[in-house]
């Protein structure tokens, strides 16, 4: 499979009574360089049929994470159509696939046409960095998937190198970084390296 060169769209479907979370969870996404996240409040447009343009989201959405909350899961109205949905969209993906991440936003229970998938928790408010941690890998496990690369993980920050970020190799002791670690370190971060005095001896495929 060919690298292709565009980031992971994920789709975050919840109910409007967890905005508050659901908005710093689209925030940290966002931060991140190789994803793309779809909130209906950001991505919308004042005049477009949000219907529409939300199921033409989720039909072109990599992942769909499905936020469940003890108020979410009661809820009745747009929420469940979003639902159903998405897990119409699942229906045609093949299976194994990581599409739909059920992600448990407080001790509620997970529905049952959503409990085929494993899900994430994302509290208690003191874990919740782990957890982003954890709900990352799952995603990073689908970018590989439908071509987005991993070039193993960078020296300095130990986040996954993707194929859509700039990244390189020290050419001396060929390890990988991403070019804005490598740039913000000066040079190899490896103990006894030449490289670290030297910014011009690094490698970048795609630059
Ligand atoms: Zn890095
Ligand atoms: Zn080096």
């Amino acid at each position: 499979m060919p690298p292709i060169d565009r980031k992971l769209r994920v789709f975050l479907c919840h109910a409007s009574q967890d905005k508050s979370i659901v908005r710093d969870l689209y925030q940290r996404l966002l931060s991140e360089r190789w994803i793309d996240p779809w909130l209906d409040k950001e991505k919308l447009l004042p005049g477009q049929d949000w219907e529409l343009e939300i199921q033409k989201s989720v039909e072109t959405a990599d992942v769909v994470i499905v936020c469940l909350s003890e108020i979410a899961v009661v809820k009745e109205g747009y929420y469940q159509k979003e639902i159903k949905k998405v897990l119409d969209v699942a229906d045609e993906k093949p299976e194994g696939t990581i599409f739909v991440i059920p992600l448990r936003l407080d001790n509620c229970g997970v529905p049952r046409r959503l409990k085929v998938w494993e899900y994430l928790d994302y509290f208690p408010d003191d874990l919740r960095d782990q957890r982003y941690k954890r709900l990352l890998q799952s995603l990073v496990i689908r970018a590989n998937h439908i071509g987005i690369y991993e070039h193993g993980r960078c020296y300095i920050c130990n986040e996954p190198i993707l194929s859509i970020q700039s990244w390189g190799k020290c050419l001396y002791c060929n390890t990988a970084y991403h070019k804005e670690c490598w740039e913000n370190n000066i040079g190899c971060d490896v103990m006894g390296c030449a490289g670290n005095y030297n910014v011009e001896y690094f490698y970048q495929p795609n630059s």
